[in-house]
């Protein structure tokens, strides 16, 4: 038997949740259906490696609406259910468990599934990745009986999860292959700033360093050895090296794929009626100079989730926004904005040795992005400055100045 519904949403993150409620709030009468491999309603992912991994936040309060809202709503909600193959040409998907679901228009808002450790040893009890609540869940099992932490991966979930578990009086080492940590996200100066202030937090940072195997005795980890033969004695290993995005189903069918699967400016796949956003998708982006970007953040599927749903509703295209970030690490708070592709130099305001400064990414004399840090007043103000395009020049004005040291580019 196969279920019909107008809509069908494959996965219930940030993307597919606000891809039901913005059809909603456009006026869609249509069915609509949310299928997700998750037990849960949908729930907002930030606090995994925040507020829910320290305790502060139980999950009641993640989730994006009420449990009653998508009924309200009238938005069938499966959970438990993993889509495994698309069938383009009758419409039709097909999960795990067997179910057949049609559709009139898909959209694929599947995210992407934690990268495991290439190495030996990713199978050991105590190793653990943070994607999912049930993820954190069975970490928070056995966080109860570790002491000594050794986190693979010095990007922000890495970081997020360092900070909190040295929060709770765990000992941690991170382990980061290349020389500086967020070395795919931020420029050097706010990843010197960020070693410093992680080091004098006590986590042990490893940088240039590779993990070789983790080892284990009765099916347990008890060992990190490194590539150059360091032994690293271990109660508890976390893998934070990355997302691969899920776009296996969509590839089979003939979509265009490469690092995500990729989508026109309005979430258009290459197959037609099937949509994509979110962190599995690829989208040519105006502030990326129209090159194909896969982002990984909430305000980027909140954003797909709306172009497409107004797309379905048949209005107007909204521009795109200047992208966003947030991460906090302890006291540490990083707000990101714009993107720092092929910078030329880095302009630094205010004092890094009070802990609160902006840095502006600067390419041929115009400021592309900005971090600031434990700085919400400068990044308030970049937002709305770069959100309005009559306000370039007080934005450049405004960021170009250094308030106290200039530093050129190292990569
Ligand atoms: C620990 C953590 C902390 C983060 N912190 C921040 C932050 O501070 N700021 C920020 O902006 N972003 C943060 N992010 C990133 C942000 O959460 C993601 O960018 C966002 O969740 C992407 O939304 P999405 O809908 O594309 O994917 P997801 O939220 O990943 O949702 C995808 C859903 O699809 C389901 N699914 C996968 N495959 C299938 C399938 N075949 N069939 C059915 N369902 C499927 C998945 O189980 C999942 O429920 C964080 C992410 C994590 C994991």
């Amino acid at each position: 038997m196969t279920m019909q519904f107008d809509i069908i949403i494959v996965g219930g993150g940030h993307g597919g949740a606000h891809t039901a409620v913005a059809l909603r709030q456009s006026g869609f009468k249509g069915s609509i259906a949310i299928l997700t491999a998750e037990a849960d309603a949908p729930y907002e992912r930030p606090p995994l490696s925040k507020e829910y991994l320290a305790g502060r936040k139980p999950f009641e309060r993640l989730l994006i609406r009420p449990p009653e809202f998508w009924a309200d709503r009238a938005v069938t909600l499966r959970t438990h259910e993993r889509v495994v193959a698309i069938d383009a040409a009758r419409r039709q998907v097909t999960t795990e468990s067997g179910v057949n679901f049609g559709y009139g228009d898909l959209v694929w808002a599947a995210g992407g599934e934690a990268r495991r450790l290439s190495c030996g040893g990713h199978d050991l009890d105590g190793v653990h990745t943070v994607r999912t609540r049930a993820d954190v869940d069975r970490l928070h099992r056995d966080m109860a009986i570790s002491e000594r932490v050794i986190i693979a991966g010095g990007g922000y979930i890495g970081l997020e999860t360092a900070a909190t578990l040295t929060g709770l009086g765990k000992q941690v080492t991170v382990i980061e292959a290349s020389p500086r940590l967020l070395s795919r996200v931020a420029g050097p100066s706010i990843s010197r700033f960020v070693e410093r202030e992680h080091r004098s937090n006590g986590i042990d940072v490893r940088l240039s360093s590779v993990i070789d195997r983790v080892e284990g005795v009765a099916g347990r980890a008890c060992r990190v050895v490194l590539a150059d033969g360091e032994s690293l004695s271990a109660d508890l290993v976390i893998v934070g090296i990355g997302i691969d995005p899920v776009v296996e189903p969509l590839r089979i069918v003939g979509a265009a794929t490469g690092n995500g699967v990729i989508v026109d400016e309005l979430g258009m796949t290459m197959l037609p009626n099937i949509h994509a956003i979110g962190d599995c998708a690829l989208q040519p982006h105006p502030f990326a100079s129209g090159r194909l970007i896969r982002i990984e953040s909430v305000q980027n599927a909140v954003e797909m989730s709306g172009t497409v749903a107004r797309a379905l509703c048949g209005e107007a295209p909204v521009a795109r926004s200047v992208p966003w970030f947030w991460s906090h690490q302890n006291d540490l708070r990083l707000q990101t904005i714009g993107f720092a592709l092929d910078h030329d130099r880095e302009v630094i305001h205010g004092n890094m040795a009070d802990g609160r400064f902006s840095v502006a990414y600067v390419r041929d004399d115009h400021v592309i992005a900005i971090d600031c840090v434990n700085d919400p007043r400068s990044f308030v103000e970049a937002r709305s400055l770069f959100s309005a395009p009559t306000e370039n020049q007080r934005l450049d004005q405004r960021f170009l100045i250094s308030t106290s040291e200039t530093t050129s580019t190292e990569r």
